[in-house]
This record gives structure tokens, sequence and C-alpha cells, in this order.
């Protein structure tokens, strides 16, 4: 056995809306602090995230520094969220990590954060080769490791099952994020109406749904159109998993991104898994959505393989695909 330490890793998410930092040693998460930007009105301005980024990030580091009964100078390494996600919020993001990992002279690593919310889910519920339906504000992907890359197996085609929750949300005028809204108002709905259902192999489309679930607006309820808008889209994507599970033969399946938190989409999620007689993991409601952690936990695998970047190759990948990363951690 070797008498290593676990080593102690800083990880910074900020793609859009979460500044978040978090340190672990080991697999062991000591401390994730979380603060979220929320929109005065409208959808999530780049510009007005990055300057909420900016202000927030030194408060959190000086909360986590006073919080940690451990000194900086004792971190192995610098995790960051290095794309995909808003420009100029992972400009400012990387421009944290960068500083940090110069001040203290320890390596920087730059994270792709759709595939954090993979290791985060595979790391905390102990499930090796999943199967994974990511669900996010950013993002909708069925996701699975084959011959070094993480392969995206489908996809939405337009927005993300998140943002189209949202949306919608803000066309009933509720206030950001729509989608916990939209979940407990959906309890109360009866009627099913007639929506769009999307579904192309094994990928996805929301954007024509919303816009026929707001025609909806003046003549039904807003609890019909809510249980309605989840039914539709929900299935799509419980049915595209499916297809994948029967595609892939994998044994197990793992629910990831905030959106997984919805308890509608989970029953559905959890009803395709005993059918299909695969395991079922769901991350928890406090680390499925955007968080700090899920950096440091991916950081620390690139961290074991000495997956480091200097401070000039650490520009930031705003469009980086889950499919484009090197995944030099896994050995299979
Ligand atoms: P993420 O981008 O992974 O942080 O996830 C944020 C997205 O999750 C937002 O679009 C939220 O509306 C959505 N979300 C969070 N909780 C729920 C919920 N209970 N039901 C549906 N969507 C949710
Ligand atoms: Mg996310």
């Amino acid at each position: 056995m070797s008498n290593q330490k676990p080593p102690i890793i800083l990880g910074i998410e900020g793609t859009a809306h979460t500044a978040g930092i978090a340190v672990i040693q080991g697999k062991n998460i000591l401390l994730n602090k979380a603060i979220t930007y929320t929109p005065s009105q409208g959808g999530i301005h780049p510009r007005e995230a990055s300057e909420f980024l900016g202000k927030t990030f030194p408060e959190l580091l000086k909360e986590v520094k006073s919080e940690l009964s451990l000194n900086f100078s004792m971190l192995d390494a610098i995790a960051f969220s290095r794309g995909p996600g808003l420009g100029p919020c992972l400009r400012t993001t990387a421009t944290v990590a960068r500083s940090l990992a110069l001040l203290l002279n320890i390596p920087l690593i730059g994270v792709n954060h759709c595939i954090a919310h993979v290791e985060l889910g595979k790391s905390l519920l102990q499930t090796c080769d999943p199967l994974v339906l990511y669900v996010s504000g950013g993002n909708t992907q069925l996701i699975t490791y084959l011959n070094e890359k993480y392969r995206v197996l489908g996809e939405t085609l337009d927005i993300a099952i998140g943002n189209a929750l949202d949306s919608l949300g803000r066309e009933l005028g509720l206030p950001h994020p729509g989608g916990p809204q939209i979940e407990q108002i959906a309890l109360k709905g009866e009627k099913l109406l007639n929506l769009p259902y999307v579904i192309k192999g094994m990928s996805f489309s929301f954007s024509g749904v919303v816009t026929a679930a707001k025609r909806f607006i003046k003549s039904h309820s807003i609890t019909d159109i809510c249980y309605s808008f989840q039914e539709f889209t929900f299935s799509a994507l419980a049915e595209a998993t499916e297809r994948a599970i029967a595609c892939t033969k994998k044994s197990s399946l793992l629910l990831t991104g905030g959106v997984a938190a919805n308890q509608r989409l989970q029953d559905m999620i959890k009803e395709v898994a005993l059918e299909q007689e695969v395991e079922c993991f769901v991350v928890p409601k406090n680390l499925s959505g955007d968080n700090g952690a899920m950096i440091a936990l991916a950081g620390l695998n690139m961290f074991q393989v000495k997956d480091f970047i200097t401070v000039d190759q650490s520009r930031v990948k705003p469009r980086w695909r889950t499919d484009q990363v090197d995944v030099s951690w896994i050995h299979s």
C-alpha cells in the first residue's frame, strides 16, 4: 500500500450562473460553497453573470480560507471549469484559477464541465462504467465511455432541458430558475395537453415544445401546461435513455445535472432502469447542479495522471464538447 497523502485540490466552477468553490482531500469533500446569480429579469446575461462571478469569487475564497482548518499553502493543485460555457464567465473563472496556481506555485488543471458532472456521480455513487443521462441548464446529453473518450450517444438538437424549463417558466411569469417551480405546479396538473413529442434516434429537441406550450397560455391552466410539458419532454428523455441502454448493454445508469433534482424525471428514469434490469444512480439534490466539488473531483482524476496545463495553455473553451476530451485517467 502507498502511504502517500491524498492530494488536496481546490475546484472552481464558473461556467454560467454559479460561482462555486470546493476543497477536497482525496475523494473527501472538505468544503463546498456556491452562490448562484439570479437575473433581475429575462434569462442569464453573459456579461452580468461574469461580473457577478468576478465579485463573488473573492468573497467565497475569503470564506473558504477562514472556514477551512488548513492553509492554502497545503493545496496540491487548482482545478477550474475550462468549458463549455459562457465566454465571459469562463474567462473570469480562469483568471482566478491562474492567479491562485501562480501565487501558490502549484499545477493548474482545466476541467470539462460536462465530464465533471459525470465524474462526480461516478465518484459519489461508486459506479464505474455507467450510461449517463446528463440534464442541466446548458446541456442535455446521453454519454458513455469508450476507447479513451466519453462518447455522446444522443443530445439535444437545440436547447437544453433546463433552459427549456426556465424559458417556459419566464413565459408563465415564474421567477428564475423556472425548473423547480414547474415541478411543483405540475403536481396539480390533470389534463394532458397535446404537445409535440420529439425524438430522433437517441437525440431530442425542446424548443418546439416550448413554443407549443406557450401557445396554450391563454386557453389552458398553468397547472396543465406545466404537467404536460414535463410529461412530453421527460418521456422523450426516458425513451432515448432506454434505447441507449439497449444499444450499449451497460449495467448501470447515472442521472446527473441540475434537472436530475426533478422527482418526476427520476421516477421515469428509474422505471426505465427497472424494465431494462440495470442499476440506477441519481446524484443527490445538493450536488446535482453546478458546484465546485465536481470540478475538484474530476480534477483529482486528472491530477493522478498529471494532466496539467501551463498558464499559457489555459485558454478557455466555450464550445468544448464532451467527446473532444482525451480521457487519460480511465484505464479500460
Ligand atoms: P445546472 O446547469 O446543472 O446547474 O442546472 C440548472 C438547471 O436545473 C436550471 O435550468 C434549473 O431550472 C434546473 N432545475 C433545478 N432543479 C430542478 C427541478 N427540481 N426540476 C426541474 N429542473 C430543475
Ligand atoms: Mg452544469
